[in-house]
C-alpha cells in the first residue's frame, strides 16, 4: 500500500550529503517511501501531507550500529556497573535466565525507543540467543516493530565456532538474510580467548559461507585485544565492511590492519567513558582514516538515543585533546578543537549508513534515498530560541523530546512529538511480565545487583584551614 506523500516545509535542512549542504529554509518531499526532492518552495503532488518545519531542523534518520536491544528489558539496572559487573551478571549468572519472550520484550521496547528518539536504523547486537527459540523470538520481534533493523545474531553462552555451524541457527540466519522486511543480517561474536589454535576462524568462515558480515567487540580492555585482530588478519578473514565495536584498547598495528582491510569502528562513547573498555578512540581512528559510526551499546547502563552518543563523543575527544596538551613539556594550550559538532552529526547519520553498507539507501537527505527523515522542533521549549547554528543545536541543545516527527520509508512513526507506530501499551504489559519473572529468578540479589559496593576513598589532609587554631 502506498503511503501518503509528505512534505516538510521551511525548516533548516541538514542534508548530510557529501558537501554537507545546508538549506537555511528548505523543503523535503517524500513520495512512495523515497525522497522525491530536497529544495526550496517545492511543488508537491495532490494530497500531500504538509508539515510545518519552520523553527526546526530536518535531518536524516539516525543510524545506531551496535545496540544490545534485548538488554533494554533491564533498563537502567546496571547504571553503576563496571564491565566486570556486567560480565558477571549477564554472562555468568543471569543472562541464561532470559526466556524467548523476555528476549522479545526487550527487543520490542528497544525498537520503539529507537524510533521515538529519531534513530530509524538499528543494528541489534543480539548476543544472548542461547537457543533457536530465542533466535526466532528476537527475529520476529524485530520484524514486527516499526523501524529498520539489522539482525546481528550472537550467543555468548556457546563458543562461536559451535553455534555458527548449528543447522537450526543457520535456518534463522538464512531466513533473516533473505527477508525483505529486514535491513540486513550479521554474525556477532567476540574473540576472547588467547588460544593458539584460533578456533574462532570457523565462525569467520561460517559468516563467509552465509555471505554475512561480522561484527565483533574488539579492543575491550581485559576481554578482547590485539590477539584477535592479529589472528583474524593472518588468516585473511578481516573483510571490508566488518565492524569492530569499541576498538578502544588496540595497538597501532591493529588499527592499521582494520584500516587496510576496510573495516569500520562502532564508537559507544558513553559506554567506553564509564565501563572501562578503553578511551573512546575517535582520535586514533582519525589517524588511520578508519570509518567510524555511533552506537548506544546497552540501556542496562547507558542512555538509548544518539543525541547522548553525539554529545559524549565530541566531549570525550575534546577532553582528551586538551588534557594531552596540558601534560606536554612545556604545556600547550589548544586554541582550535579538532572534532566539530558537524563531524558527530555525520557519524550519527552518514557514518552509520556507511558502516552497514547502506550508504546508497540511507544516511542523507538526497533524491532517491529512502524516506527516513527526522524533524527536530519544539516551540514550547526555550532551548529552541534562538536557533542559529544548526549542528550546535542538534549536538548540544537538542534531546529526544525535541524529536517532533519521524518518517521511516515515508511512513510517519512519530508525529507532533508523539509515537504513533507500534503498540507501546501491549509492549509495556509484556515488559511487566518479564521484569516480574526476572526479579523472582534473580531473587535476593535483585536490589544489591543494582548497587555495587563503593571502594573506600581517603580524603587527603588539607593544610589550608579557614580558622587558625587557638
Ligand atoms: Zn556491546
Amino acid at each position: 500500500m502506498a503511503t501518503q506523500p509528505v512534505v516538510f516545509r521551511n525548516g533548516i535542512v541538514l542534508t548530510m550529503d557529501d558537501q554537507h549542504t545546508v538549506l537555511p529554509k528548505g523543503d523535503v518531499l517524500v513520495v512512495d517511501g523515497k525522497i522525491a526532492e530536497v529544495g526550496v518552495g517545492l511543488s508537491v503532488p495532490d494530497g500531500t501531507k504538509e508539515i510545518d518545519a519552520s523553527g526546526g531542523i530536518i535531518m536524516p534518520g539516525m543510524v545506531d550500529t551496535h545496540r544490545h536491544m534485548w538488554q533494554t528489558a533491564m533498563r537502567a539496572y546496571g547504571a553503576d556497573w563496571t564491565l566486570t559487573q556486567y560480565f558477571v551478571w549477564y554472562y555468568l549468572q543471569h543472562g541464561m535466565k532470559f526466556r524467548p519472550e523476555d528476549y522479545a520484550a526487550g527487543n520490542l521496547i528497544s525498537a520503539l525507543d529507537a524510533i521515538e528518539g529519531g534513530t530509524t536504523t538499528t543494528v541489534d547486537w543480539s548476543h544472548g540467543l542461547r537457543t533457536p527459540d530465542h533466535g526466532w523470538a528476537a527475529y520476529e520481534a524485530l520484524k514486527s516493530s516499526p523501524g529498520r533493523f539489522v539482525f546481528a545474531y550472537g550467543n555468548i553462552h556457546v563458543s562461536p565456532w559451535e553455534w555458527t555451524k548449528d543447522p537450526e541457527v543457520q535456518k534463522i540466519l538464512t531466513a533473516s538474510r533473505d527477508d525483505a522486511a529486514m535491513f540486513g543480517t550479521q554474525i556477532a561474536f567476540d574473540v576472547s580467548d588467547q588460544d593458539e589454535q584460533f578456533p574462532e576462524l570457523e565462525a569467520y568462515r561460517a559468516a563467509e559461507e552465509l555471505g554475512l558480515r561480522v561484527t565483533t567487540h574488539a579492543g575491550v580492555w581485559g576481554a578482547t585485544n590485539d590477539w584477535g585482530i592479529r589472528n583474524a588478519y593472518d588468516a585473511g578473514v578481516m573483510k571490508e565492511g566488518y565492524t569492530y565495536v569499541h576498538a578502544a584498547s588496540l595497538s597501532q598495528d591493529s588499527y592499521l590492519k582494520i584500516a587496510a582491510t576496510g573495516g569500520n569502528v562502532s564508537l559507544a562513547t558513553e559506554s567506553e567513558d564509564t565501563c572501562g573498555q578503553g578511551y573512546p578512540p575517535l582520535h586514533e581512528l582519525r589517524k588511520y582514516g578508519i570509518q567510524a559510526s555511533l552506537s548506544v551499546d546497552t540501556s542496562v547502563w547507558q542512555s538509548s538515543d544518539l543525541f547522548s552518543a553525539m554529545r559524549a563523543t565530541v566531549n570525550a575527544d575534546r577532553a582528551l585533546e586538551h588534557y594531552l596538551a596540558h601534560l606536554k613539556e612545556p604545556a600547550e594550550t589548544i586554541t582550535h578543537v579538532r572534532t566539530r559538532v558537524e563531524d558527530v552529526v555525520d557519524l550519527a547519520t552518514r557514518g552509520g549508513a556507511k558502516a552497514i553498507g547502506k550508504d546508497h539507501l540511507i544516511g542523507s537527505l538526497e533524491k532517491g534515498k529512502l524516506g527516513d527523515v527526522v524533524l527536530l522542533k519544539n516551540e514550547d521549549s526555550p532551548t529552541w530560541a534562538p536557533l542559529i547554528n544548526p549542528y550546535g543545536q542538534v549536538v548540544y541543545q537538542a534531546q529526544r523530546g525535541d524529536v517532533h516527527t519521524v518518517l521511516v520509508g515515508g511512513e510517519i512513526v512519530k508525529s507532533e512529538g508523539k509515537l504513533v507506530a507500534g503498540d507501546l501499551k501491549s509492549v509495556r504489559a509484556k515488559l511487566e511480565n518479564t521484569v516480574e519473572y526476572l526479579e523472582k529468578e534473580v531473587g535476593d540479589e535483585w536490589v544489591s545487583g543494582q548497587y555495587p559496593e563503593i571502594p573506600e576513598a581517603e580524603v587527603l589532609f588539607n593544610p589550608y584551614q579557614y580558622k587558625k587554631e587557638g
